[in-house]
């Protein structure tokens, strides 16, 4: 018999846009690079290096990168009116290049023992007024997960090499240490 949780495979976003419009976006930098694919932008004009007062992720978690200027996390580069890629008409004008994170929002997984997902969950962060008249499967989602997770490991270690240097440098630099 299918779990509640099940019923989340349902889901279908109604494209309101509060999720490009509220949170910040966290990216490595192979999102970075499809970005540039598709706009041509420099990495400087994708990004921007926010401070752990701008953001609800503690700096227990990864991705925090020792500056000159402090603690700084990067995540996509935002207007007024949310991330900088969101259209008039609330939808995303990158979708295809768009990053793994935006592919995998809003589902919140839980992994079992052998790596089956245990539990899915709409995350909380905005509110986002879905419906349950679409479907997509659990190896979808898995796949979307290992994918996040194969480009965010190395990102997390190329933080690591960075913040374990002696000499904090400036976002320039963190951006030219990614191979930008
Ligand atoms: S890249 Fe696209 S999907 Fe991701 S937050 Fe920006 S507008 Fe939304
Ligand atoms: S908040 Fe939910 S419904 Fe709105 S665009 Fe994001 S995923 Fe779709």
């Amino acid at each position: 018999m299918a779990q509640e949780w099940q019923n989340l495979l349902h889901f279908r976003c109604t494209c309101c846009g509060n999720c490009c419009r509220e949170p910040i976006v966290l990216v490595t930098d192979e999102d970075i690079r499809r970005v540039i694919h598709r706009t041509g932008q420099k990495a400087a004009e994708v990004v921007d290096f926010y401070k752990p007062s701008e953001i609800a992720w503690g700096k227990d978690q990864p991705g925090w990168i020792q500056l000159k200027v402090g603690l700084r996390i990067m995540g996509l580069r935002r207007t007024e009116e949310g991330c900088q890629y969101l259209g008039e008409d609330d939808l995303c004008t990158i979708y295809e290049h768009r990053p793994v994170t935006c592919r995998r929002y809003p589902f919140d997984v839980e992994f079992g023992e052998k790596g089956e997902i245990q539990l899915l969950s709409i995350s909380n962060s905005v509110e986002c007024p879905y419906e349950l008249d679409g479907y997509q499967t659990l190896g979808e989602i898995k796949a979307l997960c290992t994918w996040e997770e194969e480009e965010e490991n190395p990102y997390y270690e190329k933080i690591e090499a960075w913040n374990a240097q002696k000499k904090s440098g400036t976002k320039k630099k963190f951006l030219k240490c990614l191979g930008f």
